[in-house]
């Protein structure tokens, strides 16, 4: 079965590297092109110069960008892939993207008879690395399940959630969560720290009780208490997939305040923590407005 993937970023190359084995043909496509030299000696796959070419002869085709904009760039330009791709290919789009613009990017490919389901991932860099990510599908049924040896590689879970731009559209509620579980945990480690009861012994209660979340189980204890702030996922896609979560509860004119305040924060937070910080040091915001630690 051959398979292409394009986009080997902080998520994609370890999802790209469980499709590296005898029962699938890779070729793999990077932008910088010198990451994907570096992933196909590492791993053992094909590397091609554009998306053209790499999704020529592909059944599967795997895009995993910034955004669904840089998405409907790679599939538009002049080499790329609607130049390659075969009528009877499924192009499987696991960026987060936004469901209006993945709608377009299913009616263009639509268009050369070939197939689009939006399959944005969850569950970090750790999960791609195990292959246990969640892989929320939007798209016809038929197209998932004939997507399923592919998905299953990198996917524990996989679920259809509707029709194209449903898995974008999900993944973006998903992360305004996150965002919110990040900046209230933060808040209220700060406030207890104030008061002197220690992050550590906050946790513990709180992950006993009705408050615990992923923040609070696992990011808090893992990235802000030891000081680590690993380099995971960037604070700016986090602030990007808040935006399109607020974009579709004002397109569906649904109540958003808390949405909305999630993405007014975390927009200030990449202001100051800049493009390369990681999700979680918005905590650092919150830790210098309150003028103490969270520890
Ligand atoms: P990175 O910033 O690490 O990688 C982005 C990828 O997109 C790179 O391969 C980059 O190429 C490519 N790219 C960016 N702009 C363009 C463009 N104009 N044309 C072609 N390629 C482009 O992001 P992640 O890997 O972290 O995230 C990828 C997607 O997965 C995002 O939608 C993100 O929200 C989502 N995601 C990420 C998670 C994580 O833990 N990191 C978790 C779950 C979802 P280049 O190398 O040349 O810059």
């Amino acid at each position: 079965m051959r398979v292409a993937f394009l986009g080997l970023g902080a998520i994609g190359a370890p999802m790209a590297a469980h499709l590296a084995k005898p029962s699938f043909e890779l070729t793999v496509w990077n932008r910088t092109s010198a990451k994907a030299r570096t992933f196909a000696s590492r791993h053992g796959s094909a590397v091609a110069a554009t998306p053209a070419e790499a999704v020529r002869g592909a059944e599967f085709i795997v895009t995993c960008l910034t955004s669904s904009a840089q998405v409907h760039e790679v599939v538009t330009s002049a080499d790329g892939i609607l130049a390659g791709i075969d009528g009877n290919a499924v192009l499987v789009d696991c960026t987060s993207g936004d469901p209006a613009t993945s709608r377009e990017i299913a009616a263009l490919i639509a268009n050369r008879g070939a197939s689009f389901i939006d399959a944005p991932v969850s569950g970090g860099v750790k999960g791609a690395g195990a292959g246990t990510l969640t892989v929320m599908c939007g798209g016809d049924a038929a197209i998932i399940d004939r997507a399923r040896p592919v998905l299953e590689t990198f996917g524990k879970k996989i679920v259809r959630c509707g029709d194209v731009g449903a898995g974008d559209a999900v993944k973006a509620m998903n992360q305004a969560l996150l965002a919110i579980h990040i900046w209230s945990t933060g808040e209220c480690l700060a406030s207890l720290s104030r008061l002197g009861v220690e992050a550590r012994i906050a946790l513990d209660v709180i992950n006993g009780s009705s408050g615990r979340s992923n923040a609070s189980e696992n990011l808090f204890p893992e990235r802000v208490l030891d000081r680590s702030f690993p380099r995971t996922f960037k604070l700016a896609l986090l602030e990007k997939d808040i935006a399109i979560a607020s974009r579709i509860a004002e397109d569906a004119h649904t109540p958003a305040d808390f949405i909305q305040l999630a993405a007014r924060l975390f927009s200030e937070a990449r202001a100051i923590v800049g493009e390369d910080a990681d999700h979680v040091e918005a905590v650092r915001v919150i830790e210098e407005r309150a003028g103490v630690k969270v520890s």
